[in-house]
């Protein structure tokens, strides 16, 4: 579910940017939505029928960005403050992010028009900026741990099945397992793995460090907590 922001503390301002130097090449135009912390570069050029819906995209970008860079904090680190979304019209898939750009599929966004969440999650990724090396599951898992519990907290959660499901199915099953650490176990845990990946220090190990168990002994307490299926 997408709520707009009620009121924002400081106005965003929005900025068409027309870039036309080569001659022969038709002028791109990307709009810039800033604030005084963060701003987002919308480019639908090749999907122009998304425009609005990227300047909603784009202003959330620009929301979000101090909240999810507080929410995943490390010594030393300087979060990103900019990144561009660019709608590709022939992407299949739903999205990537990559250093600060994040790509979308405009055919996606076609048929998910209240899916603000995703770009939410693309925006964790920006703020990440994990080097290379990391268990994917966990990187993905982070990012939608952002979404579900702090983003989109009332929206409807997968059923999981423990004869099926594993910590390495990522994206919201890892993240479910996450918001169970972090308030059924060890608090804390989310921040010293987001430190430790983005050190490009992460091992297994930590687990047992930071919970006194293991990642396994973790996820069959987590899947003994669900609710029986009926
Ligand atoms: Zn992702």
């Amino acid at each position: 579910m997408y709520a707009m922001t009620p009121r924002l503390l400081f106005p965003l301002i929005f900025l068409s940017l027309t870039h036309g130097a080569d001659l022969n090449a038709e002028p791109r135009t990307v709009v810039k939505i800033a604030s005084k912390n963060a701003a987002a570069f919308v480019d639908t050029n090749d999907a122009p029928d998304l425009k609005e819906w990227g300047k909603r995209a784009g202003a959330l970008c620009v929301t979000w960005f101090p909240k999810v860079a507080a929410l995943l904090p490390s010594e030393g680190f300087t979060p990103p403050k900019e990144v561009t979304l660019y709608f590709d019209p022939k992407m299949k898939g739903v999205a990537h992010a990559l250093g600060g750009k994040i790509t979308i599929s405009a055919v996606f966004v076609r048929s998910h028009l209240d899916d603000m969440g995703m770009v939410v999650h693309e925006l964790t990724h920006v703020v990440q900026s994990y080097p290379p090396g990391g268990p994917g599951w966990l990187v993905e898992g982070i990012a939608d741990y952002i979404r579900i519990v702090h983003f989109e907290p009332q929206a409807p959660r997968p059923k999981l099945d423990p004869a099926k499901a594993s910590y390495k199915d990522a994206y919201k099953t890892t993240a479910m397992f996450l918001e169970w650490i972090e308030q059924h176990h060890t608090a804390g845990v989310v921040v010293k793995m987001n430190a430790a990946l983005r050190a490009g220090k992460y091992q297994d190990e930590l687990w047992s460090k930071l919970t006194g168990k293991t990642v396994d002994e973790l996820w069959a307490q987590f899947m003994k907590s669900l609710p029986p299926t009926p």
